[in-house]
């Protein structure tokens, strides 16, 4: 069976694989093409969420502006330097900064800070701050950063209008648009998607698929969508998850697709996911993400290591923070120390016979 030059109509078909014997070639092409491209070693990004002010609205996130029930914060400058220094303890190649879109975390706090830690420890820093002014991007890309992550979420404009409202005094956005500024300004881009939100139907999310292939993207981050009660979609989709299928309820806020056609949001159709990431794109950086980690602690990473990713992201976010940083809830390991979660992953990796990555671990072009 040829994995080469996958059509959108055969990457939907593989979405909709359901035979336990054929997904098994699916995972087991995914594990030999990062094998063969990225190799053996798991590399860490320690990911620091320095702040859960947001002034955006998007219909998925617990992080939304009106979302009134979550204590926010804003980490200082030591606390987030203390958490890098952690990071290069820890023998990580990378800091993954990511809040809300926080604009109390000003161009000159952030610019400092990438002084601060690139002076302090030399590692790679990565940002994931949400949609700002390009000024904003070229300040931090001269003050060292290295990459920006900025999901697209979905490549399906309708979807995409309805889960992603302009911010305050701006059109709707256009993220494709901005990872390419983003790569015309020196960085390595990281995007991806969410499996399963209500109202992405299999064609919608090969299309995703389809687009990875299309942008030469460096990273690419696939997780399910997890229902937040306190958004439009939690609301309009119950919060049970996974399960929010297409027209559970009948609400305006949750789209309603043909039956069937729903993606759902479940542990399965992540590794599909993954799987089918890492088979169009052999050689980016793909992480086994939190989220596929909160739908099965026991085994959800090690699984998305074994069907096409390549990359953790261990929490270094003190624990008084992390649960407040509440994108979905019961996230996964929220009452960790980074140090916790750093001897956890680590022994993760050892016992699927992995080994752990050194250095910044960025992607080797061809
Ligand atoms: N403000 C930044 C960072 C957002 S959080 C930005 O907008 O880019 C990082 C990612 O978490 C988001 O891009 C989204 O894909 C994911 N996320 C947010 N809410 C989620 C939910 N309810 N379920 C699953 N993933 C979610």
């Amino acid at each position: 069976m040829s994995f080469e030059n996958l059509t959108v109509a055969t990457i939907e078909s593989w979405l909709r694989e359901e035979d336990h014997a054929r997904l098994q070639l699916l995972w087991d092409a995914a594990d030999a093409a990062r094998k063969a491209h990225v190799g053996e070693a798991v590399h860490l990004r320690g990911l620091i969420e320095i702040s859960s002010y947001c002034c955006r609205l998007c219909g998925y996130c617990g992080l939304r502006a009106d979302n009134r029930g979550l204590e926010r914060y804003r980490m200082t400058r030591d606390e987030i330097l203390n958490c890098a220094r952690e990071a290069r303890e820890f023998g990580y190649g990378t800091v993954v900064m990511q809040a809300g879109e926080d604009y109390g975390l000003t161009q000159a706090f952030i610019t400092d800070l990438i002084h601060a830690i690139k002076e302090e420890t030399g590692l790679a820093v990565t940002l994931s701050l949400g949609e700002r002014p390009n000024e904003d991007f070229i300040a931090w890309r001269r003050a060292g950063a290295d990459r920006y992550l900025l999901r697209f979420e979905t490549s399906d404009p309708r979807l995409y209008a309805m889960i992603h409202p302009p911010g305050p005094g701006r059109t709707i956005s256009d993220r494709l648009a901005m990872l390419e500024r983003l790569r015309g300004f020196g960085y390595e881009i990281g995007s991806g998607v969410m499996v399963g939100i209500p109202g992405q139907s299999y064609a919608m999310l090969a299309r995703d698929l389809a687009t990875f292939r299309n942008l030469d993207l460096d990273m690419i981050g696939v997780g399910p969508y997890i229902s937040h009660p306190a958004t439009p979609l939690g609301q309009a989709c119950g919060t049970a998850a996974p399960g929010c299928q297409s027209g559970a309820t009948g609400e305006d806020a949750c789209p309603t697709l043909a039956p069937g056609d729903q993606v759902p949001n479940s542990e399965l159709m992540t590794y599909k996911t993954v799987a089918l990431t890492r088979l169009v794109r052999p050689d980016a950086n793909i992480p086994s993400t939190t989220a596929l980690a909160t739908l099965n602690l026991a085994q959800g990473r090690e699984f998305g290591l074994q069907r096409g990713a390549n990359i953790v992201m261990p929490n270094l976010t003190p624990p008084e923070y992390r649960k407040l940083y509440e994108i979905y809830p019961a996230k996964a390991c929220i009452a960790e120390t980074g140090r916790e979660c750093h001897s956890c992953m680590g022994a993760r990796i050892r016992r699927i016979g992995r080994e752990v990555g050194r250095g910044p671990g960025g992607r080797k072009k061809p």
